[in-house]
């Protein structure tokens, strides 16, 4: 699309995507009310329409299409809860159809051919309470108008054609109104499916997402989040860390306090964790008693990966509530991935030094740098030695 049109368009219809489609279907009114006013001026023009009446329906209409525009555009309709304004907006202009109804003579039941435009809009917007509303208040509305004209000015509303006209209303817009009673139907029930359907993917997402137990990453969406992130550091040029963690000798908690306090041991660990790291750095639970850190953009290097590392052993530093004296160690293995790297080849070196890690005693952290040339490095080649934290 043109720029200059997009933000015409942005503009009139706003950017917003909800507010979009409400001010879109406000359009049709507005469109109608254009069509309508020039007409209108048209008619006073040729004398067809007394000019006192015809700017009391300009007024109207002036007054009415741009406070509804204005509503629904700047959003102000939500606070008055009801955003696109749809029942307002059809009784009002079903209100503009019947005035002009009695003003315009001759023309008076081509007129009437709007309230086909209304009810297009009505359609769309209103609910199927609404849509018997409306139309109720458009037939009891004719005969009012009807009656009070045929009362009021005898001459030119003869009441036997009023009656004719008033009965073919008033069978007509019923069935019309029960068109449009049913899709608002099927649209209600498109809308309460689309939210189950919604509502269904968002827990779908969370299962295949999250682990049940910690509510951390799964290692299916890390392997998804670091390739993403492989992908950004090729296109930024900026680095980032990933530690392998271990829990130390959890299988001794498991095997003297039982499978419960084991569960207990890892959702503290995600707890713990979860509390001290960045919103930047990513936590997911690899597998087992094993969880994968990613460290984005960590300041100065790989010193900030010590850095959160040694936070985390800090917060873990509390015994579990359920079981006192009982405390979560762990020891990791933090290297960098350097751009050009396959994954498997950075998480090969993350592995090493989490094993030099439990080599060294465990509840530590080791360093294995990547080496310069990471993406030419031979196949086979002896890794870097670990640095002990
Ligand atoms: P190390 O310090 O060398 O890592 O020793 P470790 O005992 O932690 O390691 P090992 O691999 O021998 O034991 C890991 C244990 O973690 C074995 C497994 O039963 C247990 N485990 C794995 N997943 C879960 C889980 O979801 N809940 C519980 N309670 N235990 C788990
Ligand atoms: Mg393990
Ligand atoms: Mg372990």
């Amino acid at each position: 699309m043109h720029p200059l049109i997009r933000a015409a368009s942005d503009l009139v219809l706003g950017r917003d995507p909800k507010v979009r489609r409400r001010v879109s279907l406000t359009m049709i009114a507005v469109y109608g009310y254009l069509v309508s006013s020039a007409l209108l001026a048209y008619a006073m023009d040729i004398g067809l329409v007394k000019v006192q009446e015809g700017r009391w329906l300009q007024a109207y209409i002036w007054v009415g299409m741009p406070a509804f525009y204005l509503l629904v555009r700047s959003d102000w309709s939500s606070r008055l809860g009801n955003p696109g304004m749809d029942l307002p907006q059809c009784l009002y202009a079903i209100a503009a159809i019947l005035f002009a109804y009695a003003i315009t003579g001759p023309v008076r039941s081509s007129v009437l051919m709007l309230i086909a435009l209304v009810l297009v809009f009505g359609m769309f917007t209103l609910n199927a309470r609404q849509v018997v509303i409306m139309g109720t208040a458009t037939v009891a509305g004719l005969g009012v108008v009807m009656m009070t004209m045929v009362w009021l000015n005898p001459a030119d509303f003869d009441p036997r054609l009023e009656l004719i006209k008033f009965v073919l209303a008033a069978c007509t817009l019923p069935a019309v109104s029960a068109v449009a009673f049913y899709v608002a139907q099927v649209r209600e029930r498109l809308m309460a499916q689309h939210q189950e359907l919604s509502h269904a993917l968002a827990m779908l997402q969370e299962v295949a997402t999250r682990d049940e137990l910690t509510g951390l990453w799964n290692r299916r969406h890390m392997t998804q989040l670091i390739e993403a992130r492989i992908q950004r550091q090729q296109r930024e040029g900026v680095g980032f860390c990933l530690a392998l963690i271990d829990l130390d000798h959890f299988k001794q908690i498991n095997d003297q306090h039982g499978h419960q306090v084991g569960d207990q041991a890892l959702r503290a660990f995600a707890d713990g964790a979860r509390q001290v790291l960045r919103q930047t750095d990513t936590l997911a639970r690899w597998g087992g008693e094993e969880f994968l850190l990613m460290l984005d953009m960590p300041e100065p290097g790989i010193e900030g990966g010590l850095v959160a590392l040694a936070r985390i052993r800090e917060a873990l530093q509390a015994p579990l509530k359920t079981v006192p004296g009982l405390r979560i160690g762990f020891s990791a293995g933090l290297t960098e991935h350097p751009v050009g790297e396959p994954l498997h080849a950075t998480l090969e070196r993350a592995d090493h030094a989490l094993y030099a890690a439990k080599a060294a005693g465990r509840q530590r952290t080791e360093v294995l740098p990547a080496p310069r040339t990471a993406s030419t490095r031979p196949q086979g080649k002896a890794l870097a030695e670990p640095r002990q934290v």
